[in-house]
């Protein structure tokens, strides 16, 4: 039970990867504060983990791309629980197209979800963290955000933009004892991925050494680790979960 005495917030947490994160949290006894853009999803997704795991599990329903919506969840977080020690900055998007057909919009929109709102739910925790001179901040990126991919300039953008500010952000809290990491996940078994087409998924296939899509909860356990003790001397990393693929 490494997150006892702990509470952590996860965005984007009503299915996929954040909802194997929240999981992983609240099954080592951290209470979770989990945000989606779906509220539907959410509450239903809250309630199971309250039920599973006998922990406190609020839902939240927010869009983490807008400042007054990620305050006020921040401040609600703070109202129930008091304090916020972890945050998993994991809620994104994809709107692939070739650069030749990208519209603005469709840039604009994943650069606000996949990057904005990283700064947007850093900043409003920070001052909880800063005073209580501890916090666990994981980011998760993406291998595209390392290597690229045809029709995902913009993705690819937000989510190597996401690493710089991992390793700016690292350096600027470090003094405060809050550590900041980036998990870049591969091609990993969701909702996300799944919508694509077969041919895209088969190929996205060979190119991992080990031989199989990842499962949400390869991404949890690495997250998890970034968030205990074992993890306290390590800041400013970026670790690929990927089965090999970016190597
Ligand atoms: P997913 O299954 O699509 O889940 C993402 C969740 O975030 C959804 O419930 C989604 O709600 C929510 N969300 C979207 N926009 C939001 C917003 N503005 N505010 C709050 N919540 C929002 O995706 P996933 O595969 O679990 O991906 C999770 C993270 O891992 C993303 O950052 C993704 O880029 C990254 N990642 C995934 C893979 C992969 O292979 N799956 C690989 C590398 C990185 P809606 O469905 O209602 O939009």
């Amino acid at each position: 039970m490494r997150f006892l005495d702990k509470v952590a917030l996860i965005t984007g947490a009503g299915r996929g990867i954040g909802k194997a994160i929240a999981e992983r949290l609240a099954e080592e006894g951290a209470k979770v504060a989990i945000c989606d853009i779906d509220r539907e999803l959410v509450e239903k997704t809250a309630e199971e983990i309250r039920n599973r795991y006998q922990t406190q599990a609020l839902a939240i329903y927010a869009d983490v791309a807008k400042e007054e919506m990620v305050n006020a969840m921040v401040d609600e977080v703070i109202k129930t629980f008091g304090k916020v020690d972890i945050l998993v900055n994991n809620a994104g998007i994809t709107k692939d197209n070739l650069l030749l057909r990208m519209s603005e919009e469709d840039w604009d929109k994943v650069i606000a979800v996949d990057l904005k709102s990283v700064f947007l739910c850093t900043k409003a925790v920070i001052k909880y963290m800063i005073r209580q001179r501890y916090g666990r901040i994981v980011n998760i990126s993406s291998v595209i955000g390392l290597r690229g991919n045809v029709g995902q300039t913009n993705y690819g953008a937000a989510k190597a933009g996401l690493i710089g500010f991992t390793k700016s952000a690292a350096r600027e809290l470090a003094g405060r004892n809050i550590t900041v990491n980036a998990v870049a996940p591969g091609y990993i078994t969701t909702e996300m991925t799944e919508r694509l087409p077969q041919e895209v998924k088969e190929e996205m296939l060979k190119q991992v050494p080990l031989g199989r899509p990842g499962k949400p909860e390869d991404v949890a356990g690495v997250v998890a680790f970034l968030c205990s003790d074992d993890a306290s001397y390590i800041t400013g990393e970026i670790i690929r979960v990927d089965g090999g693929m970016a190597m």
